[in-house]
């Protein structure tokens, strides 16, 4: 499963973020401290920058992405057809 990412359309809401911590938590807590992705603004020219690190499991055991059903500006999402 490999996720695509399209930061133009990333406005910097921090659900992905939020939504990665609950999958973190075993559904209990949103604490974007325990977020796999971060969301980030530059401040020269204004562009978001969103990077994963190496705590991504891919939500292992749950039904889709968590970061990506979170995000409802087509920022993110999986790329079809590909197994790793
Ligand atoms: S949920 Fe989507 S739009 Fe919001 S910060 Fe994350 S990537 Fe950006
Ligand atoms: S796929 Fe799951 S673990 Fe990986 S960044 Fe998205 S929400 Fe976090």
């Amino acid at each position: 499963m490999r996720l695509w990412i399209d930061p133009r359309k990333c406005t910097g809401c921090l659900r992905c973020e939020l939504a990665c911590s609950f999958h973190h938590s075993g559904h209990v807590s949103f604490q974007p401290e325990r977020s796999s992705l971060r969301v980030s603004r530059s401040n020269v020219d204004k562009s978001m920058r969103i990077a994963f690190d190496d705590s991504c499991d891919g939500c292992a055991g749950e039904r889709s992405p968590l970061c990506v059903r979170a995000c409802v500006f087509n920022a993110l999402g999986v790329h079809k057809g590909v197994a790793a």
